[in-house]
């Protein structure tokens, strides 16, 4: 999208200008500001433009993605996720389950699909109140905005941001100096090292992919060699998009030697923009932490074969460590470790924490139905049996439907460009994030009740959990750590969303 008059330009944050100006002499052009499907410059746009029609304009460019309008046939994903279907479907026939869905779930540590059936519909119930009432004052500011329309995908993210505004007094650009990107992942090294001693050396001469990466040597509390954790966190161009962590050598033992852990932490966060460092926002702070709760798994494994340790658990177990860790980010007691502004080096200031706080109950209605509808389509469509095929617009339609889904929603996971949902191994594997999501609420209640840094409960959490991997039962796992089963009572509770005679259970 490229815009040409300023004027244009209106509501969009000075970062965001300034990063478009660039791609726009990347492209080629002599002037004017281009705006991309790469995260760093749609989702600033959605959230900040004030243009309704270009926002409408950028959100349908990002829904054809991959879609054949613009490749032409050979580069139509609509056709190559039929076939990856219909092959998932007659492999798991051949295997002698139902569908996919059922092979999926033979290795996890959930179970059943009556299960996940059981927790969507639980946490559906649970956000549809909240949900209504956030629907209403999205109208009424559009309203204010004199829009006599209907709520639209594309208006989601801009007053889901004016919401944030509103209620926290947050603007976006001003709350990123408090979130310079070496603060913050020296804030990471802190917490790790409050919570298990462990350190962190910055290692010259190990090898690099690019000038960008940071490589470190990670030592545990008594001073032994962990592991190496390379960090890669600024966007390039020529790099994948999204955040993950990688592994080039899994923990073992060698001849009774342990072997530790080379990972990798790499994420897209935006360039740094004229003499600023590069600053995030606290959706990207959270993601710096949950990537290093990945990275961390696999670090403090402690097993004896390399196929099982670390975070090669199964798949709705795996994004469990990352989430809890990801939850101590934005405290109050961890955002002073590390919450200094870039410029003056002032501790951020109680107002601030206090808004931050209270980020996760925003419009945790809504975005809880969003997800829940993009788990439910993941289910849909790995449920096929053999030779069923029905339209891939169709299914998205019906589960919306079914769930009266709100129009401003659309599930982010398209199947044309959602590479997730098809490729690689993660197909029907959705639902693991609304598991783990529930794991590490649930964990992290304990620490909310009994203090952030209780020694005791950090050291069952490493030795229960964090060093185990998959060399005995996740949820035996789990048993050793928190006695009883999981209860989906504290993701409720975290988000605001609480069922009527509810009565939430003992740490
Ligand atoms: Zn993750």
């Amino acid at each position: 999208l490229l815009i040409d008059d300023p004027d244009r330009l209106e509501g969009l944050p000075d970062a965001v200008v300034l990063r478009a100006a660039r791609d726009a002499v990347d492209r080629g052009h002599t002037e004017g500001w281009v705006f991309t499907l790469n995260a760093y410059s749609l989702f600033p746009f959605l959230s900040h433009s004030r243009e309704r029609e270009l926002r409408k304009a950028l959100y349908q460019a990002w829904q054809r993605r991959a879609r054949g309008m613009r490749y032409g046939q050979q580069r139509d994903n609509c056709a190559l996720v039929r076939r990856i279907a219909a092959l998932r479907a007659e492999r798991a026939a051949l295997l002698g389950y139902r569908h996919h869905q059922d092979l999926v779930l033979d290795d996890s540590t959930m179970g059943s699909l009556d299960r996940i059936t059981q927790l969507l519909d639980q946490v559906q119930a649970a956000a549809r109140d909240t949900a209504d009432a956030e629907l209403k004052a999205i109208e009424a500011a559009m309203a204010a905005d004199g829009i006599d329309d209907q709520p639209e995908p594309w208006d989601w993210w801009y007053y889901a941001e004016r919401v944030h505004e509103q209620q926290l007094g947050l603007v976006d650009s001003d709350i990123r100096e408090w979130f310079a990107l070496d603060q913050v992942r020296d804030g990471a090294f802190a917490l790790a090292n409050r919570l298990w001693g462990i350190s962190f050396h910055g290692r010259g001469d190990l090898p690099l992919w690019d000038t960008q990466v940071q490589g470190f040597e990670v030592r545990g509390a008594d001073g032994t060699e962990l592991g190496v954790l390379y960090l890669d966190y600024p966007h390039r161009n020529d790099k994948a998009g999204g955040a993950w962590m990688s592994t080039y050598r899994n923990q073992h033992y060698s001849d009774s030697k342990r072997v530790g852990a080379v990972v990798a932490n790499v994420t897209n966060f935006p360039p740094a923009t004229a003499g600023k460092p590069i600053l995030l926002g606290p959706d990207e702070v959270q993601t710096l932490f949950h990537e290093f709760g990945h990275a961390l798994h696999a670090l403090m494994s402690d097993v004896q074969y390399r196929s099982l340790s670390g975070a090669q658990v199964p798949a709705d177990f795996v994004e469990f460590p990352a989430l809890l860790l990801e939850r101590w980010s934005l405290k109050p007691e961890v955002l002073r470790l590390y919450a200094f502004h870039f410029e003056t080096g002032a501790l951020i200031d109680e107002t601030r924490i206090q808004a931050l706080q209270q980020t996760q109950q925003l419009l945790a209605g809504l975005t809880t139905l969003e997800q829940i509808a993009a788990t439910r389509i993941d289910l849909a469509w790995h449920q096929l049996q053999v030779g069923e095929d029905i339209g891939l617009e169709a299914m998205e339609e019906r589960i919306k439907r079914e769930m009266n889904l709100p129009q401003l929603l659309s599930p982010r996971h398209h199947f044309n460009g959602y590479e997730s949902l098809f490729a690689g191994r993660r197909g029907g594997h959705d639902y693991r994030r609304r598991w783990s999501e529930l794991l590490a609420a649930d964990a992290f209640a304990t620490f909310e009740q009994t203090g952030l840094m209780n020694r005791e409960l950090e050291v069952r959490l490493r030795d229960e959990i964090l060093s185990r991997g998959n060399a005995r039962d996740p949820m035996d796992s789990w048993e050793a750590f928190r006695n009883r089963e999981p209860d989906v009572a504290h993701l409720l509770h975290e988000r605001g969303l609480l069922l009527d005679n509810e009565t939430t259970s003992s740490p």
